[in-house]
């Protein structure tokens, strides 16, 4: 489903199990429903009419409203587990606390049923305005890993000319006095060690590990939707018991023609993180305290 502003999702309310307590109207972003007469009615929304945020599905008590349109299909409502199931602050400290970059997987494969509750996963993350226009391409198997890495790192290498030190010069206007020297002094580097890496038959890209994701994202969209996605996914697996990295070099792929033809991306889309995916060869002992750089209530 490709982004699309114009389009509308379209409420409808079954009056005969409407019970007239009114919460669609309280719950709705944009003011798309009335009580008239005891029973709720759509109307004219204030702002952007329906976008579908599932709002209303989610909140009725008699499950009488459903919505079609801009992502959704009138069948979107999924039960919810009990609430005694859900983790608890705990639980989900520990996930968080436990989770480290894993860049050394065994030979163990990852389940096809693993990279679908991972998908899934990703399907649940909070977007800027719906629908999502998030992709995500799946490498399962290390030889597939493999040959999205050798295809990135190519890519890497084609990128030669905009990451020259006379073209960054001539960009650093538009670029910023720190954006060029990060360029200059740590994606370019980088950039060309994965590459000159690959040639010597390693794979400090994506690790040699048995599943990959990428995710990419439209050119309407934000960036951060396709983040988040790449977070819910990396803490479901996680909690699957599988050790994930994520790949920031990714976005670099992103000018490349070539490397979006081969796996389909729509060309103006634009590639966000990137997930390695595998059983880890190491178990750690203990979490490491991080500091975020400022931290004030203001
Ligand atoms: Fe009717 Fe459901 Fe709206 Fe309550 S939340 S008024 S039951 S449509």
């Amino acid at each position: 489903m490709r982004f699309d502003w114009t389009d509308q999702g379209t409420p409808t309310v079954e009056a005969a199990r409407c019970t007239g307590c009114g919460l669609c109207t309280r719950l709705c972003p944009d003011q798309m429903f009335q009580l008239e007469n005891g029973k709720a009615q759509v109307v004219a929304g204030s702002f952007l009419g329906c976008i579908a945020c599932g709002h209303c599905v989610a909140g009725c008590p008699t499950g009488c409203i459903t919505v079609r349109g801009r992502g959704m299909t009138g069948d979107d409502a999924l039960p919810l587990p009990p609430k005694d199931t859900q983790a608890s602050a705990d639980q989900l400290r520990t996930l968080m606390l436990t989770r480290r970059s894993i860049r050394r997987f065994t030979a163990e494969p990852v389940d096809r049923a693993a990279l679908d509750q991972i998908l899934e996963a990703a399907t649940t993350a909070p977007m800027g305005i719906p629908p999502s226009d998030v992709g995500v391409l799946v490498f399962h198997g290390r030889d597939r890993v493999q040959a999205f890495s050798e295809d990135a790192c190519a890519a890497f290498a084609r990128l030669g000319w905009l990451l020259h030190p006379v073209t960054l010069t001539l960009m650093r206007p538009l670029l910023g006095k720190e954006n060029h020297r990060a360029m200059r002094d740590f994606v370019r580097p980088l950039l060309q060690a994965l590459v000159a890496e690959r040639a010597a038959g390693r794979d400090d890209f994506t690790y040699d590990a048995p599943a990959a994701m990428l995710f990419h994202y439209g050119p309407e969209s934000d960036g951060a939707d396709a983040h988040i996605a790449a977070t819910y996914a990396m803490l479901m697996a996680e909690s699957l018991g599988l050790g994930s990295c994520m790949l920031g070099t990714t976005a670099g792929l992103s000018h490349d023609k070539q490397f979006k033809q081969k796996y389909g991306v729509p060309p103006k889309n634009k590639f966000g993180l990137g997930l390695v995916l595998g059983h880890p060869q190491e178990v750690f002992q203990r979490g490491i305290r991080r500091r975020l750089a400022d931290v004030r209530f203001a």
